[in-house]
């Protein structure tokens, strides 16, 4: 497990205004690590990695016996940050009965006839499962943000986007996820805090490897073109939503083995702290169990 400091420091405090010029991308965020060694912080990273599969698993059992909350995991970040290797490595283990993933790209002609939370409304996870939305409801408030031509689409009507647009779909987001929460929902958000120069390595990788070429796309360029944009953008939503009941968490995520091993051991400790329990049996199913019992080993 990782300790509490650790993680206290990359939760956002709800109302602070985040710099996320603040928040470290690397592995040596606090003076222990430094002096610890980056191969010794990695081997210990990748054995809590593996522990927390394990509990996760066990995590998501209770969770599913106990039917009284769902999990959702938002998962924002840069293209290439790494959201689809933290899919894959740290929800490995996962009974995939108890666990969607739902991946969010640019709105159809029909999300676009609704209000902008309703298509993610309709993917909420169930009592007792795990949805991981690989981008999401923020999106309207990043990419649409960086590129406010692609709210005409969403044919507001007039007057609707003006002073204070931004701010009220902070509110409506805030609200939602309120509403998720009271209704038993845990939200966890997770920003992939990745620096340029990381993005630019894994970008010119993709361009070398032909392994990996399906990965570029020239799309992604482009929107590297409004880091700083993108950059703004982040800080206001993150400063604006997180709240007590569903914090952000700002991940270093230039080194994969320390995005995947934070992301696991908060997911893991937030289950826990739901304090879930397997149902009871009641004195009569507790009898019927014992006869089954009898009745087999008389067979
Ligand atoms: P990959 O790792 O496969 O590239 P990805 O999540 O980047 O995964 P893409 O198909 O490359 O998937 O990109 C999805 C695009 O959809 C992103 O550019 C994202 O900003 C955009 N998008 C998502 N939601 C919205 C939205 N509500 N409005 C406008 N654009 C959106
Ligand atoms: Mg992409």
């Amino acid at each position: 497990m990782i300790k509490k400091k650790l993680i206290d420091k990359i939760r956002v405090a709800p109302g602070k205004k985040v710099n996320l010029k603040d928040f470290d991308t690397g592995w040596a965020s606090v003076p222990e690590f430094k002096e610890a060694g980056k191969d010794a912080v990695k081997q210990k990273a990748a054995e809590i990695l593996e522990e927390n599969r394990e509990e996760l698993a066990k995590a998501q059992e209770l969770l599913w016996a106990s039917d009284i909350h769902s999990v959702l995991v938002v998962l924002q970040a840069p293209d290439a940050a790494g959201k689809d290797g933290i899919i894959k490595h740290v929800m490995t283990g996962l009974n995939p009965q108890g666990c969607e993933v739902h991946s969010f790209k640019q709105p159809t002609a029909e999300d676009l006839d609704h209000n902008f939370l309703w298509r993610y409304m309709r993917q909420v996870p169930e009592r007792g499962r795990i949805g991981i939305f690989n981008r999401s409801y923020y999106e309207d408030v990043l990419v649409v943000k960086v590129h406010p031509e692609m709210l005409d689409a969403a044919r507001l009507p007039p007057g609707k986007r003006g002073d204070g647009f931004w701010e009220k779909r902070y509110e409506d987001i805030n609200n939602f996820e309120h509403h998720l929460v009271r209704n038993g929902t845990l939200v966890l958000k997770f920003f992939l805090h990745i620096s340029k120069d990381e993005q630019k390595k894994r970008f010119l990788e993709r361009l070398e490897n032909p392994d990996k070429h399906w990965k570029f796309s020239a799309a992604d360029l482009t929107e590297r073109g409004f880091w700083d944009e993108y950059t703004k953008a982040f800080e206001d939503a993150l400063s604006a939503t997180s709240t007590k009941w569903a914090p952000w968490y700002v991940i270093p995520a230039d080194h994969k083995w320390v995005s995947r091993t934070l992301i696991s051991d908060i997911l893991v400790n937030s289950i826990d702290s739901l304090e879930l329990e397997f149902p009871k049996v009641s004195e009569q199913k507790l009898a019927a169990l014992t006869e089954a019992k009898k009745q087999l080993e008389q067979e």
